[in-house]
């Protein structure tokens, strides 16, 4: 496989068309740490070659990626992250840049090691996960709990699935940018019966006022979709949550679609997908449509 991509002498990825050419790149092999150089000719296509002249090493993408996510967010210093589970802001923004003081790669936790961990202003701490084809289970979840550091998970399968050259500036930017690929880890979204509290008036203003208030709106409604349950429940900050109960890769892949659409949210924890309140109706729309009942 022809390398385009090597690490320069900062141990930065770097692409074949910004290194100098021959030895002088001072780069080596992503895959092997070996010296490479520029090979920057009239005939084939540029390429690195090892200085050893063994053959070029394979480069997965998906290493590549991993290594590339955690360069882009050190250097940037920052990234724009969805709210925290449970907050609810008045403003449609649904995400807000973090900006954090240092960002270290694979500092060891207890038990675990998250990818990256940032400081921020306050002194407080963000773990990083970066996730392309293998994502947070159940025994890494729990160690993350047990610390109790918000933790944010991001999902570059579909950048790894794209044609997109990395480095490059557009999946720096989809990395950095773009909050949909980003879920909480920890804290977890609260259930919807503690959303709904945090919905409720302070009690202590309404004692004795008025009988507990019913919540029409919570109500879930059910349809039958490509033979499965679908479910969708519109959540006391007006957004809703469609799940489907069985897991369907057709069904997956439209909910994507939708959120790709609309924007929104996939919470790993409760396996469903958050549509924000002013694409409710056309999402709930969209359901009764396909409905089978
Ligand atoms: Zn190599």
């Amino acid at each position: 496989m022809t390398m385009f991509v090597a690490l320069d002498p900062n141990g930065r990825l770097i692409t074949i068309e910004n290194a100098h050419r021959g030895i002088s790149c001072n780069c080596t092999c992503v895959s092997c740490g070996e010296p490479v150089m520029a090979r920057k000719g009239l005939i084939r296509e540029h390429h690195f070659a090892h200085v050893s002249q063994k053959k070029s090493c394979y480069i997965q993408r998906e290493s590549l990626l991993h290594l590339y996510a955690k360069e882009v967010i050190c250097d940037g210093l920052g990234m724009q992250l969805p709210h925290l589970p449970g907050i609810y802001p008045n403003s449609e923004d649904t995400s807000s840049w973090w900006d954090f003081e240092t960002v270290t790669p694979e500092v060891r936790q207890q038990g675990f090691q998250p990818d990256l961990v940032a400081e921020l202003k306050d002194g407080s701490r963000l773990f990083i996960e970066i996730a392309v084809t293998s994502f947070i289970d159940e025994v890494k979840l729990e160690r993350i709990q047990a610390a109790g550091t918000p933790t944010i998970e991001l999902d570059l399968s579909d950048l790894l699935q794209s044609s997109q050259p990395i480095p490059s500036e557009s999946s720096k930017s989809y990395i950095l940018h773009q909050p949909h690929h980003k879920s909480w880890i920890y804290p977890e979204a609260p259930t919807i019966a503690q959303a709904f509290e945090m919905q409720m008036p302070d009690p202590r203003s309404v004692v004795d006022l008025h009988p507990p208030r019913t919540t029409p709106a919570l109500q879930e409604q059910r349809f039958v979709i490509m033979q499965m349950w679908v479910s969708a429940r519109t959540l006391p900050s007006g957004s809703v949550a469609v799940r489907s109960w069985s897991f369907n890769p057709q069904i997956t892949e439209l909910l994507k679609t939708w959120r790709n659409q609309f924007g929104g949210e996939y919470n790993p924890r409760y396996k469903n997908w958050i549509y924000y309140p002013n694409s409710r109706e056309e999402i709930l729309a969209r359901l009764q449509a396909l409905d089978q009942n």
